[in-house]
């Protein structure tokens, strides 16, 4: 029988993962390895996954699951978000851009939206009617946010905004984009606001190349364009401007997390899938797990990623508490997605040729896992912001 991922490391259940958390799991599992899984190949040949799907996962329960019933969430905490990205990556549908809709995007509209806004967004968020994107990078900022160009000037009671924006995970379907702009721009960071765009209401919006990656194929990634998009001033998150950069840091330690869920996900599944693999394949007469090398290999990848699911589980005990701290998530995205590199990379060594064959999943791991060091932050970043605290 297959290993399952879940339980590949065998390790207790930790306290944040109740009975509601476990069931989501299992439920998102289920939705994923039915309806996601048997089209992921077409999604990876499209480039984009379709509106369909994320209608499906709304109906599911999928979307939204931490926003307040109210808003047609499901009332839980990061920890069910948690759930459904652990469950996309030990599925292998990586490409669903589902996490950074629910646990990035949604939770600006929360925090810093008014109560109209949340009525307006969430419920259709909720429902996988709007999509979710935040347009933060531009082609001359990326690591440094300050250097933002895009304008949002104000218009009586609109802002215009132009600008041009790159490498938007869910670019080609968003329809709800949190735009970071700047609207003061001699106040430096202080001139910085997020301003919600709805793409089906507003003229002057382009979606530029969906980009070509080398992994997360089927996860859209794409330029955009804001040639003088007007839209209302009561789209700004916040009750006043310039709050965007605070708003931003305020949110990167779950944005951070969410990407070590990934990681850690991912690293159970390589795992999983190699345990099997060198269990059933024969070398020299007998299976390649019986080589002293293979078994020390896997002894100590096993161990590590121990280490990096003891470290994770730990992170979002803290977080659901309310507690956890920017220089940890940083600590948590930086060395679990370095950890995910080098044990896919492991892995994939003791596949032999087989691992580079686009038809054994853990090819597609290895280059999915690539960007996971660069986005949401680079790796070097990280190892600046923990610095801050030496
Ligand atoms: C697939 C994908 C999806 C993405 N999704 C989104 C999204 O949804 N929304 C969004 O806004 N952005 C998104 N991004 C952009 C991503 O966050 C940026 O690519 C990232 O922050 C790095 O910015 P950059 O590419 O401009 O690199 P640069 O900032 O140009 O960095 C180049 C190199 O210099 C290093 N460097 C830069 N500054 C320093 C420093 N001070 N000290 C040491 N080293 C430094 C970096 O670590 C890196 O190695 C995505 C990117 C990719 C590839």
């Amino acid at each position: 029988m297959a290993t399952h991922p879940a339980t590949v490391l065998g390790l207790p259940k930790p306290d944040w993962a109740g009975d509601d958390v476990a069931m989501l799991y299992d439920m998102a599992e289920k939705f994923l390895d039915a309806e996601i899984a048997p089209r992921y190949e077409e999604f990876e040949k499209a480039e984009c996954f379709d509106r369909a799907s994320w209608k499906k996962a709304g109906e599911a329960g999928l979307l939204c699951a931490s926003m307040p019933e109210e808003y047609g969430g499901s009332g839980g905490t990061y920890a069910h978000e948690s759930a459904i990205i652990e469950a996309i990556g030990h599925v292998g549908v990586d490409g669903f851009g589902i996490s950074l809709h629910n646990s990035i995007v949604a939770p600006y509209i929360l925090h810093y939206g008014s109560e109209e806004q949340k009525k307006k967004w969430l419920p259709k968020m909720a429902s996988g009617e709007l999509i979710g994107a935040i347009a933060m990078t531009e082609p001359g900022a990326g690591s440094d946010l300050q250097g933002v160009k895009t304008r949002a000037e104000k218009d009586g009671n609109h802002y215009r905004i132009n600008g041009s924006k790159t490498f938007i995970t869910n670019g080609q379907l968003a329809n709800l984009i949190i735009v970071v702009a700047k609207t003061n721009p001699s106040a430096g960071a202080k001139g910085t606001s997020l301003i919600v765009v709805e793409t089906d209401e507003v003229e002057g919006f382009e979606r530029g190349r969906n980009l070509d990656k080398i992994g997360l194929k089927s996860n859209d990634t794409s330029e955009l364009f804001f040639n003088d998009v007007r839209v209302p001033t009561s789209n700004l998150l916040g009750h006043e401007e310039g709050q965007g950069f605070i708003q931003l840091m305020q949110q990167l330690p779950q944005e951070r997390l969410q990407i070590g869920a990934g990681a850690i996900a991912m690293i159970e599944r390589a795992l999983s899938l190699t345990i099997d693999y060198v269990k059933e394949r024969k070398a020299f007469g007998k299976a390649v797990i019986e080589f002293q090398n293979t078994q020390f290999k896997l002894a100590e990848l096993k161990t590590e990623a121990t280490i990096g699911r003891v470290f994770y589980n730990d992170c979002v005990a803290r977080h659901v508490n309310g507690g956890l701290d920017p220089v940890t998530a940083s600590m948590a995205k930086y060395w679990l997605s370095d950890l995910q590199n080098k044990i896919v990379d492991e892995c994939l060594q003791l596949f032999g040729g087989y691992g580079y064959m686009n038809e054994y999943p853990i090819a597609r791991m290895f280059r999915d896992a690539r960007v996971q060091r660069i986005y949401g932050g680079t790796n070097e970043i990280m190892k600046l912001l923990i610095a801050r605290s030496l």
